[in-house]
Parts: C-alpha cells; structure tokens; sequence
C-alpha cells in the first residue's frame, strides 16, 4: 500500500513568528499518515522540534559551488529535511525549470538520502487542448530519474490551474489522472494531488483510490486549516 501524506508547502511564506502555526500542526493527530511540512529553509532548523517531517521546496543539482542564492541537497539534509520538492510549477514557470533540470535535482536529492517529491501538471491551455495525460506522462517521463522507487520518490499532481487559484479539479478529474499515474509508476508509490486543497474538499479527493494524500499550500499556513486536512487524511 503507498503510504498516506499530507504535505504542506509554504512556499515564500513565513518567519519565526510563524513557528507556533508549524507546532500546532506538529500536534495533528495523523494517525498513519505521514505529516510533511516544507517551510522556507531559512525555519529548517528551527523547527527540528516540531513533530514533523521537515522539507526543502527546491534543490540545486550540484552538491556546493559558486550558485549565489541557490541551496543544495545536503545543505537541506544538514538543517534537518528528509524531503524536497521537485519541480514545482512555480519554479518550471519562474526559474525555467525544464524536465531535465528536474531530473538532475532529483537525483541530486536522493544522493543526499531525501526523499523527492516530484510535481507534475498541465495547464489550462494544454487541458483544454485534451492534451492533459500525454503531458503528464512526458514530464513524468522527462523529469523522474531512471531508479525511482516508492521509498525514494513521491508524485504531486498539481495542475497549474488550480494552484493558488481556489479552482480545485473536480474528483473525475483527478481520479482520471491519478487512476493513470498510478499505472505508470506501480502500486506502491505515493501519488498526491495538490492546486486549491482546502479542509471542505480534502476528503472527496481522499475518497478516490489513487490519491494518497495532498500537496497544501496557502491551507497549510495555518494550523486551524491544515490541521482538518490531516484529519481528513488519517
Ligand atoms: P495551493 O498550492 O494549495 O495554494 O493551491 C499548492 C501548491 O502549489 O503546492
């Protein structure tokens, strides 16, 4: 059975005054699932007593170098992350990002012994063009490193439409990229979905079975919300 995750994603969002919020969440009662919080680097060490799993949103390929502003895997691994996001939209769309960039920083993520958790997703344009699968499986294809497994990696369905947007894909949406992943990538790897997860919709989406948890962003800030996420998922 793939393992339960509820992954929260801070993006460029929070300070120490933001601590209490990771805390509370930390106290979630999880049950088996596995609680990811994926602050901005600058809390890793701040939070090492958190009860949570702690991630990078972002990884460099290299190890160490001269890459002003930029911060690799084992740096993240020394402040206390078990975990890193890969290839989210914002950094495809922000950074240029390309699946090739992707799948170095992958495997650059693994060699620090974290575990990745790799985004995919299509949007509005290439959805409407019914070109949603064929380019879900091209990122997947392009961006996963050859060696993947379901204790390295977990897969983040996120359409970039539905990010930050309040525009959730409906369940038939999601259970017909999921239902699609999952016989791509085999039984046992997590497959998330993320973009507009909140506590009133968690647990439609948690009810398909191949969506093995969620990837939260703007409802993981706050304790009061993502909280019922995890609940949801547990
Ligand atoms: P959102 O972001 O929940 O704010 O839509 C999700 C994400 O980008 O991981």
């Amino acid at each position: 059975m793939p393992k339960k995750i509820a992954a929260g994603n801070w993006k460029m969002n929070g300070t120490r005054a933001a601590v209490s919020e990771a805390m509370a969440i930390g106290q979630a009662d999880a049950g088996d699932c596995v609680v990811i919080l994926c602050p901005p680097a600058t809390l890793l060490t701040v939070l090492s007593d958190a009860r949570l799993a702690l991630g990078g949103q972002y990884c460099h390929a290299e190890t160490s170098g001269a890459h002003t502003g930029d911060i690799s895997a084992p740096m993240l691994a020394d402040a206390g992350a078990t975990y890193c996001i890969t290839g989210h939209s914002e950094r495809r769309a922000d950074h240029g990002e390309t699946d090739a960039d992707v799948r170095a920083q992958t495997q650059a993520a693994w060699n620090a012994g974290l575990i990745a958790i790799l985004c995919i997703g299509e949007t509005l344009e290439q959805r409407e063009a019914g070109e949603t699968l064929a380019v879900l499986e091209g990122q997947l294809n392009g961006s996963l490193p050859d060696g993947a497994t379901a204790d390295n990696t977990i897969i983040a369905y996120e359409p970039v439409w539905a990010i930050g947007t309040g525009k959730v894909a409906s369940a038939a949406q999601v259970a017909e990229v999921h239902d699609a992943l999952r016989a791509q990538v085999g039984p046992r790897m997590s497959l998330l979905y993320g973009g507009s997860v909140k506590a009133g919709n968690a647990a439609e989406l948690f009810a398909l079975t191949n969506v093995d948890g969620a990837l939260v962003g703007g409802a993981s800030l706050k304790a009061a919300d993502f909280v019922p996420i995890i609940e949801a998922l547990a």
